[in-house]
């Protein structure tokens, strides 16, 4: 089909992450079609790998990868490094922190989401979040950190709070973090201090809820808690957080807990992006409740896609934040564009909006990993846990890794920090709170 027989449609995709690099990707090098993506970091993040360079077992460009270098030979793609600060819906263009204005037919909204205080903003500066490669290593570095200082003070109630980090949630999130901060202590850095003794770091995971992994079957929970249990990880159920000051959690029923290190892994919320749509919200988290096909109500020209999407599909399925359900909605978007522009110059143009497929997510089941050897997974009715369930996990999230430095490298690397215990990336290049040292 030849180019000049059709007009190019510009489409201006919002974000790289797993929606928005998948429709860009299943739109290249069609020449209907010339598509700019704009996303305000450079890169593309593996985030279901993100506590373990958290937790140092692996290193950021190991789970990272430049959306350019992705791109490159999508030669119908324009890429640009900058932050979407407003949406002229009307004039269709949007505008960067930059000051660029980007002009488009089909607008995709795939901004993803971020770390949810539940509106209590101030709480954000005494808490780390874990959502970015940034948050990873902001993470690593101040617990890392915190026990060369506790190995350096003489200070009994000093040390106590150095060693506590406290992580707030019990979903996966907070549960893969506590196992592998447990890992990190008891087996990889046991031998490396002289004054304290690391396998009396306190890891406190606090859950509001009467269970962990909620999104799990009630008996995958209880193999979770007693996983963490064995591990040492003290696990504080029906607990909720009323407070957060500096190394301080307070909760409703009074009591304090003191930890130098306060993770938040407690919920997320749409990126404020929903809010310049002028269309009303689905719920408190900012996420936009879309029709069947994607698209915005009202607005046939503009989709949205990924974590910041509430729905429920064509078989009246909700569709869960996760990444295989933002691949499949981008996947989808750049199906719905192909169709209306195909649709073109025949005799169904006039009907080419109630032609359009609607969104069916096909649902690979969720896992999580519970420290060393250990993890659960659910998919249908089908349920795993142990070292087998551990074994399919790491082969899914290696192959996952596609084009992610090379994925053997990953994988030696990996394999040779796991069997001698040794994690990999414990450099702490900037420690929180000091100048650079070689200035
Ligand atoms: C710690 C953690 C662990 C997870 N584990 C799993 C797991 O095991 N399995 C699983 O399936 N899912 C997991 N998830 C969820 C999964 O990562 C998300 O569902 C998925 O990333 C959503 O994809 P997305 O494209 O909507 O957004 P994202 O992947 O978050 O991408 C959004 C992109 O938009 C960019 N952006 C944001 N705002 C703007 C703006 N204003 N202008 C320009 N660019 C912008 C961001 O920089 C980012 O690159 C995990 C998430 C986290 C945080």
């Amino acid at each position: 089909m030849a180019a000049e027989n059709f007009r190019v449609r510009r489409v201006l995709i919002i974000g790289g992450g797993f929606a928005g690099l998948e429709c860009s990707q299943r739109l290249s090098n069609d020449p209907r079609f010339s598509v700019t993506l704009v996303d305000k970091a450079n890169h593309h993040v593996f985030q279901p790998l993100l506590y373990q360079v958290a937790t140092a077992s692996l290193a950021a460009p190991d789970i990272a990868r430049s959306i350019r270098q992705i791109l490159a030979d999508s030669s119908n793609v324009t890429v640009f490094m900058d932050e979407v600060t407003a949406i002229d819906v009307a004039g269709k263009a949007a505008t960067g922190k930059s000051g660029r204005r980007y002009e488009y037919d089909y607008l995709v909204v795939a901004a993803g989401a971020r770390t949810s205080f539940f509106g209590r903003s101030e709480w954000e500066q005494h808490t780390m979040g874990l959502k970015t490669l940034m948050d990873a290593q902001n993470i690593r570095r101040t617990v890392l950190a915190n026990l060369e200082w506790a190995e350096l003070t003489d200070d009994e109630d000093e040390r106590r709070k150095l060693m506590t980090v406290a992580i707030v949630g019990g979903g996966p999130t907070g549960v893969e973090l506590a196992g592998a901060f447990s890992d990190l202590v008891h087996r990889s850095l046991r031998t490396n201090f002289r004054r304290i003794d690391t396998a009396r770091l306190r890891v406190v995971l606090v859950e509001g809820s009467n269970r962990i992994l909620e999104t799990f079957d009630t008996d995958q929970s209880e193999y979770g808690l007693r996983r963490l249990t064995e591990l040492g990880v003290e696990v504080a159920l029906n607990t909720r957080v009323d407070d957060v000051r500096a190394g301080a959690l307070h909760f409703a029923d009074g009591t304090v807990l003191e930890a130098a290190a306060i993770i938040w892994a407690a919920g997320v919320e749409a990126q404020p992006i929903t809010t310049l749509l002028g269309v009303p919200l689905a719920d408190r988290g900012g996420r936009i409740a879309p029709l069947a096909d994607l698209s915005v109500p009202g607005h046939p020209e503009i989709f949205v896609a990924g974590d910041l999407v509430r729905m429920k599909d064509v078989d009246d399925k909700p569709v869960p934040g996760v990444a295989p359900a933002a691949t499949q909605m981008g996947k989808h978007i750049a199906k719905v564009l192909k169709e209306e522009v195909r649709l073109e110059g025949t005799k169904f143009a006039e009907r080419k909006l109630d032609l359009r497929p609607r969104f069916r997510y096909l649902d690979k089941g969720v896992m999580a990993i519970i420290g060393k050897n250990h993890a659960i997974v659910k998919a249908g009715n089908y349920k795993l846990h142990g070292f087998i369930a551990w074994l399919a996990w790491l082969f899914i999230h290696i192959a996952f890794l596609i084009g992610f430095r090379n994925r053997l490298a990953v994988l030696l690397g990996w394999a040779s920090s796991y069997i001698s215990n040794e994690p990999e990336a414990r450099i702490i290049a900037n420690p929180p709170g000091t100048k650079d040292p070689a200035n």
